[in-house]
């Protein structure tokens, strides 16, 4: 009897913004591999009697090899389990799950995908930034500060385009520098929105040329930049309402 696997997004940070079908596919999970992104709370919703796994980087511990990954979806599945590959944001948004996918395919393990919020979308609720404007911003680029590699330069980014950059690093300086040599001006606003969603989010505003000498703000972070960005709302570990989400889902 074959299992499957689920290659769930867990969104942002937040539990709230776990969709309805990735809490239901883990409440009847087997086993659960996560990322390192995914959050405390959303770990506790995943029954006890699962195996939960961090298969993501660890305080300086390299996360498992992407091989190890895929043969252990592979050999739970094969043995019947029901297995959710559970990752940050949305699954197929630099979430290495094009490699998943593939190797899944070539084992005929059968998967299906649930798509999570997004760190861009969970950054722009935090900071109050529309992504895109009809006055301002008609496309949205997503990029990535890191590549697999040695790190990636993001392209021509034209004055109408809202960059949302993932995995920024620490090196502000730099980011600075490159996002010049794309084609954008000093003047452009940009906002660092860090920890989205969760209780210790900040959103700091700034533009291109002065990113060089803010302070990083904790990971995960990542920067919106453009026009749109200019509207940014800043704040600094923002609390939520204390409205218990455990006991609203223990009444689903
Ligand atoms: N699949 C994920 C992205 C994984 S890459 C998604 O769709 O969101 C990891 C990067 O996402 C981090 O380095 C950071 O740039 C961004 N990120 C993830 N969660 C975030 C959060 N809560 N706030 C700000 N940035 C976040």
């Amino acid at each position: 009897m074959k299992g499957k696997v689920y290659l769930v997004g867990a969104g942002p940070g937040d539990p709230e913004l776990l969709t309805l079908k990735a809490l239901r596919v883990l409440r009847c999970a087997d086993a659960v591999l996560h990322d390192e992104l995914v959050s405390a709370e959303i770990l506790k919703l995943v029954p006890r009697t699962a195996a939960v796994q961090n298969v993501g980087k660890r305080c300086g511990r390299k996360s498992t090899p992407q091989d190890e990954i895929n043969t252990m979806m592979i050999t739970m599945a094969a043995a019947g389990f029901t297995v959710v590959r559970l990752k940050g944001g949305d699954p197929l948004i630099f979430g290495r799950v094009g490699e998943e996918i593939e190797s899944l395919r070539r084992a005929h393990i059968e998967f299906e995908i649930i798509p999570g919020i997004t760190a861009a979308a969970g950054a722009a609720a935090a900071a109050k930034i529309p992504l895109t404007d009809r006055r301002a911003a008609s496309k949205i680029v997503l990029a990535t500060g890191h590549r697999k590699f040695g790190r990636a330069a993001v392209g021509q980014i034209s004055p109408d385009a809202t960059l949302v950059l993932y995995m920024p690093g620490d090196d502000y300086d730099f980011v600075s520098a490159e996002l010049q040599k794309s084609g954008l001006s000093p003047q452009t606003p940009c906002a660092i929105v860090s920890q989205a969603s969760t209780d210790t989010q900040q959103v700091r505003r700034t533009t291109v040329r002065d990113l060089a000498v803010e302070v990083p703000l904790p990971a995960p972070a990542l920067l919106i930049v453009g026009a749109v960005a200019a509207t940014a709302v800043e704040s600094a570990h923002q609390l939520h309402d204390e409205i218990s989400l455990m006991n609203c889902w223990a009444q689903l």
